[in-house]
């Protein structure tokens, strides 16, 4: 449902984006032909036809004539080949010229009216071509497949055909004296022209209501609200506005005439269109919230396996129960890999993502990140190198984590693709002005490399190149996700590779350099600041309590449980602490509520409290932040990374 909202909306574009076309194109064109072809060439590439073929009715015979066709009759010049004749009446296209109405055969092999042209196809669409009341032609199209057409593409063409009708009729006729206003009159949409003075010169049929929403004096004939855009667009060019009326609304073109004093306006009724956008951003949001607390659903559970097995590790365990563990392990991680990649990926997709600037040095982080790999690349016998020389000492201003969450993509992939020699990281650096430059990572590997054929594909969602890539712990959304991210910092990724000998991936982007005191993250020393600390964990889920306890145990400090909000507040009433993990998501009284009740008491001594979430959604740390927490940990927690935070905010 939430899809199909979305593809609706979409699909509507498409629609409306080609009768805005036509309702311009027309007035342009200089002869029949020009508009057939049009016609056929528009209608296959916007409405997925294979074919469409135009007829008209030659009055000397009353025959409908094939003027205009793309598909298997196209000639490479606008021509068609043998030509065919059709009585009125005759076949599908005659039956519809007759009888004025559209038509959809679901399954032309079941229908004894259906003419062979070029090869059998087994759906049908033929519109009529309508000029006052009479039928001049017929728009058909046929598709291989059965019950390939619908209403909607009946629709569609059947506007499409109202818009060209005048002007065929016209070209047709030979009375080009008449103004040329005169082939908007069948037009549905509203077509008019009005002078710098706001005088209605012409107008439609359909105007009418337009007009009305413009505020029109009918009886002065005169658009005061409109002068100021028209006389804009005689000025500065043509222009698009949106106007809206209790029941509808419009989007409308303004479109000066050189050395005229007056302007075309052309408008096109979008109400549905505005409809269907609201009804996919509706169906946006519910998909996010959807996935937010599935989010937390998912790796709740799996934050416990985990832990628990992290635990198990540190118990005695003989050889084969350690083997189970560490396979239990692998495909934990893995498991927690592919939600986390999914979500992250569902993430940028759904919300507008922030980019997060922050003073850094380069080198000291790339330095961390290298090291974090060392021992993986040591583990498989390759070597992992580095040339950073180009950006020692360099204090920039970047989005660090989402270039951290790149290079450690492309570093990953390049040592999980790479079983002999090793994998190289260059970073160069080019000077644009006084303090903006350009950076670029080069990700080199030995490996076994890309086949050429599957290179231009490398960056889409779940593409995997080699059958082993799943058993190599792949999720084959980590590129689709690193060219994303790197377009929100505007930058570059690009990758050069040949298959069994190895991969080069380079990430570019632009940045500015800031002196080196500014914003920079402190770190901690070695100290255990954790030493004795009370520690109030709250949390529903057992399991998670357990763990939890059990790591603050093995760092020092005293934790104590609670099971729920209401039984923090009443513990954090009796006793003191030093710091609160307080889970979000908790059933009664969450995470959120339980700290702003806490901190409304004004009473109530100063304690930090720290937000858990399986969450991966910005709206909760904005949530959690604006509640009063001091920070938000993602769940499954890096012990270390929970240890490193904790000791930072009580040494402060
Ligand atoms: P995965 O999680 O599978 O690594 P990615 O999106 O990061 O997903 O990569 C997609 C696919 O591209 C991989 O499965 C692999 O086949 C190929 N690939 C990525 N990086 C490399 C590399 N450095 N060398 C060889 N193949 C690679």
């Amino acid at each position: 449902m939430l899809n199909s909202n979305i593809s609706k909306y979409d699909q509507l574009e498409t629609h409306i984006q080609l009768i805005e076309y036509f309702t311009q194109s027309i007035y342009k064109s200089n002869s029949i032909e020009d508009i057939l072809w049009d016609i056929c060439n528009n209608c296959i590439q916007k409405l997925n036809f294979v074919d469409c073929v135009v007829y008209l009715v030659d009055n000397a015979t009353n025959d409908l004539v094939q003027r205009a066709a793309f598909g298997d009759k196209v000639a490479v010049e606008p021509k068609v080949k043998d030509p065919i004749r059709m009585r009125i009446g005759q076949g599908i296209v005659g039956t519809v010229a007759e009888k004025g109405e559209y038509e959809i055969v679901a399954d032309t092999s079941v229908d004894e009216r259906y003419v062979v042209d070029d090869c059998i196809r087994l759906s049908e669409l033929a519109v009529p071509i309508i000029f006052e009341n009479k039928v001049i032609g017929v728009i058909d199209s046929e598709h291989p497949e059965k019950d390939f057409f619908t209403s909607t593409q009946a629709r569609v063409l059947t506007n499409i055909a109202a818009i060209c009708a005048h002007k065929i009729a016209w070209f047709e006729s030979k009375q080009q004296n008449e103004i040329a206003i005169n082939f908007h009159i069948a037009n549905p949409n509203p077509a008019l022209r009005i002078s710098v003075l706001g005088d209605v010169l012409d107008h439609n049929e359909a105007s009418l209501k337009l007009l009305e929403a413009m505020k029109w004096d009918s009886k002065v004939i005169r658009c005061l609200n409109c002068l100021k855009s028209i006389r804009d667009v005689v000025h500065y060019g043509n222009r698009v506005f949106f106007l809206e009326s209790d029941t509808t609304s419009w989007k409308v073109f303004c479109e000066s005439v050189e050395n005229k004093s007056y302007v075309y306006i052309f408008a096109t009724d979008v109400t549905e269109l505005i409809q269907a956008k609201k009804d996919a951003e509706a169906a946006r949001i519910e998909k996010a919230k959807f996935l937010s607390s599935m989010s937390h659903e998912i790796r709740t559970p799996l934050h416990a396996i985990i832990s628990l097995t992290d635990l198990l590790n540190s118990t005695s365990l003989n050889k084969k129960q350690e083997e189970y563990l560490e396979m239990l392990k692998f495909s934990g991680k893995n498991l927690l890999a592919l939600v986390n990649d999914i979500l992250e990926f569902e993430r940028l997709e759904l919300t507008t993502v922030e980019v997060d600037e922050v003073g850094f040095q380069l080198d000291t982080t790339l330095q961390m990140l290298l090291d974090s790999f060392r021992i993986l690349a040591e583990e498989k016998g390759i070597y992992l190198e580095s040339n950073l020389q180009a950006i020692s000492n360099l204090f920039i201003r970047s989005d660090e984590q989402k270039i951290t969450q790149i290079l450690t993509n492309l570093l990953g992939n390049a040592i999980k693709f790479t079983d002999s020699g090793g994998v190289s990281l260059d970073v160069g650096i080019e000077a644009l002005s006084d303090r903006s430059l350009r950076i670029e990572f080069a990700i080199t590997d030995s490996g076994i490399g890309i086949p050429t054929s599957q290179i231009s594909e490398i960056f889409e969602v779940f593409k995997m190149v080699h059958i082993d890539s799943r058993k190599r712990g792949g999720t084959g959304l980590g590129l689709a996700i690193c060219k994303r991210l790197s377009e929100y910092l505007g930058g570059q990724l690009s990758v050069e590779s040949t298959e069994g000998l190895g991969s080069k991936f380079t990430f570019s982007f632009n940045t500015e350099l800031v002196s080196p005191n500014c914003d920079i993250e402190e770190t901690t020393g070695d100290k255990n600041q954790l030493l004795n600390k009370r520690v109030l964990v709250v949390d529903d889920n057992k399991v998670n309590l357990i763990v939890a306890s059990t790591f603050l145990r093995q760092w020092g400090a005293i934790p104590t449980e609670a099971d729920s909000g209401f039984a923090a507040l009443e513990l954090l009433e009796k006793s003191q602490f030093d710091v609160v993990l307080m889970d979000i998501q908790m059933p009664e009284i969450d995470g959120i509520q339980t700290t702003l009740k806490y901190l409304s008491n004004p009473k109530n001594p100063v304690v930090p409290i720290v937000g858990l979430t399986a969450d991966v959604f910005s709206n909760t740390r904005d949530a959690a932040l604006n509640a009063g927490m001091i920070d938000l940990i993602t769940k499954p927690f890096n012990p270390r990374a929970l240890e490193a935070t904790l000791s930072k905010l009580l040494d402060s």
